[in-house]
């Protein structure tokens, strides 16, 4: 496995392989690695010859009070981690080979971009867009793995790739788990362990809401209890948003779900902000 910091240097190297004729799987990330970053670059080497993964705290995609200073960062430990998972190079750039001093040029997938996270984020997805195409058009994997745990992610990435033909594979691996359930993510090391104990609170709302969907109640509805049961822990500072969504498009479902849904929430532990989500069939 191999580090490279430079452009030109990654390219260098991809084009020698893909003149070979070898696919590349490629797994953007921001570092501070766990099993859900690992089980897509798994994902990644099953299904190709090179696996590719950048690490990249995207400074474009945190709002100006967000933890883009503090977000944690160990390149050592996550050396080892990618090493282990089978990864031929980290892309690993400073912040100038990414953005130059007079970087102008931004990629929106407008509306999407302004519901459930984005209206909470605004220019989060702004950011992640500009920076994920950019990484495209300097790895041009053959396929791209991103984790469903980030659904809108996924979603606003999949269409950026359709309206802009790009001929890169999006693809989608399950979210990884605790064992208690709550979603992996970077962030949890912020939550204190009372915080980490009520946490779980996110992934029963959406059971709650699975439960409700099951039973025969409007999208509406469902939100409603849902929010309820986040508000009554006291450990839940706020819920941005809980929503019962279209799962392809994001549109918002009316009335009693008839198909499969997806069951969305972003609320705040303390000071940490937590996502989840899940798809429910009726
Ligand atoms: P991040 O480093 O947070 O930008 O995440 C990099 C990629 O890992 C994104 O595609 C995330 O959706 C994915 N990811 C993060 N947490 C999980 C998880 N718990 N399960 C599956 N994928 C995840």
């Amino acid at each position: 496995m191999e580090t490279i910091e430079k452009i030109n240097q990654l390219q260098k190297k991809l084009q020698k392989l893909k003149n070979q004729g070898k696919t590349i799987g490629f797994v953007p990330t921001m570092g501070y690695l766990h099993p859900g970053h690992l089980s897509l670059m798994e994902l990644a080497r099953e299904e190709n010859d090179i696996v590719v993964i950048s690490i990249f705290v995207n400074p474009t995609q945190f709002g100006p009070s967000e933890d883009y200073k503090k977000y944690p960062r160990d390149m050592g430990r996550d050396s080892k981690l990618a090493k282990e998972a089978g990864v031929n190079y980290i892309f690993h750039p400073p912040n100038e080979e990414i953005y130059g001093k007079d970087h102008r040029t931004y990629v929106n997938v407008e509306g999407l971009d302004s519901i459930m996270c984005g209206k909470f984020r605004p220019g989060h997805f702004r950011g992640v867009c500009t920076v994920v195409l950019k990484l495209f058009n300097i790895v041009s994997p053959t396929r791209a793995y991103f984790g469903k745990k980030d659904y809108q992610q996924l979603v606003i990435i999949k269409k950026m790739a359709k309206d802009l033909n790009l001929d890169i594979d999006i693809i989608g691996g399950n979210i990884v788990r605790e064992k208690d359930n709550l979603a992996l993510s970077s962030r949890n090391k912020y939550l204190s362990t009372e915080e980490r104990k009520n946490a779980t609170v996110l992934y029963e709302s959406l059971k709650l809401a699975e439960n409700l969907i099951k039973e025969g109640k409007t999208a509406g509805r469902v939100e409603k209890e849902a929010i309820t049961y986040l508000n009554s822990n006291k450990y839940v500072k706020k819920v941005d948003y809980f929503d019962i969504r279209e799962k392809d498009n994001l549109k918002k479902v009316r009335g009693i779900p008839s198909r499969e849904v997806l069951a969305a929430a972003a609320i705040w532990v303390g000071n940490t902000r937590l996502i989840d989500n899940i798809i429910v069939k009726r």
